[in-house]
């Protein structure tokens, strides 16, 4: 399960904090000492723990909460607050359009889920009695097209193709069109990944952004590639605005570093979290029931 050890580590942390009656400004500080390695363990950026440790400490040693009768889970509902607040604060939802269609653009490596989380996204839509559109926009990848076809059929959602020897341009162009024309209120527009970043990639995403004019930009990441997600992620934000990020894999054995990181490297909010292969296994993401399961 994801984030096993981080919230083992955690919980043996404030287990000691718990059982003081009396918490002295050194406890605070051994305390954070630990939760500070259990996070760099658990992958999450350098510099985001820093802050992190930082702002918990500055709450963390004050009268109020030495004095008070439970200080040491006073303590622990500040770390709390604070990993919400990390992970975004508050959910951050889907954008719709004023003027449908809502353009949704998905973007990101191969191999992050994308193909996958666009169906699930269809799905998700549908049952909320939208009628999203699937356009089939990564013509490199040879089985993607035919994947994001079975997906459609499986869920009885529209799925536009061109083929694969139309550039992905056109076919986001004539696939909005196709919406516009047959009532569709969201198109999701699945788009070409590479094994890595490369300009070629960023280049032929920025004509399709300049054409559809999106109104979300999702950048799909595999949440047990740690760091390197955010590294990603930091990336695609600088080049296409990213409005944001879906972490896949999250029922996998991540140990936390891009949940927890990506939000405070990109100021890019988590917009989803997929917890399986499974065609419902994706969700909106809420930082505080995420910071709760973190904790244990
Ligand atoms: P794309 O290249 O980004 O379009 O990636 P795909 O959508 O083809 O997904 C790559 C692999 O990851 C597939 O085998 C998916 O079933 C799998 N996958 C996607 N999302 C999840 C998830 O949330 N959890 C798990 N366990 N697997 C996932």
């Amino acid at each position: 399960m994801a984030f096993e050890g981080l919230t083992s580590r955690l919980q043996n942390v404030f287990s000691k904090l718990r059982g003081k009656g009396k918490v002295s400004e050194e406890d605070v500080n051994e305390a954070m000492r630990e939760v500070r390695l259990a996070l760099l363990e658990a992958d999450v950026n350098f510099k985001v723990v820093k802050d992190f440790i930082a702002k918990v400490k500055e709450k963390a040693v004050g009268k109020e909460v030495m004095d008070s009768f439970t200080p040491g889970m006073v303590i622990i509902d500040i770390v709390n607050k604070e990993l919400t607040e990390l992970m975004g604060g508050s959910q951050a939802k889907l954008a719709k359009s004023n003027k449908p269609p809502t353009v949704i653009m998905m973007v990101g490596l191969q191999g992050a889920g994308k193909t996958t989380t666009a169906g699930k996204l269809a799905k998700m839509l549908q049952k909320q009695n939208s009628r999203p559109l699937l356009v089939a926009g990564d013509i490199y990848r040879p089985a993607a097209i035919k994947q994001l076809q079975v997906l459609g059929e499986q869920i009885k959602v529209p799925v536009f193709s061109l083929g694969d020897q139309t550039s992905p341009v056109e076919i986001a162009r004539q696939g909005l069109q196709h919406a516009k024309d047959n009532g569709n209120d969201y198109v999701i527009i699945d788009t070409a990944g590479r094994l890595h970043i490369d300009e070629e990639l960023m280049e032929e995403l920025k004509q399709i952004h300049e054409v559809v004019k999106p109104d979300e930009v999702l950048l799909v990441v595999d949440a047990m590639t740690g760091q390197d997600a955010v590294n990603v992620a930091d990336h695609f934000n600088k080049q296409l605005e990213l409005t944001g990020v879906v972490l896949t894999k999250l029922d996998g054995d991540t140990r936390g570093g891009a949940a927890l990181s990506v939000k405070a490297v990109t100021g890019c909010p988590i917009k989803f979290a997929a917890i399986g292969e499974k065609i419902d296994a994706l969700e909106p993401f809420h930082p505080d029931r995420m910071a709760s399961r973190i904790l244990g």
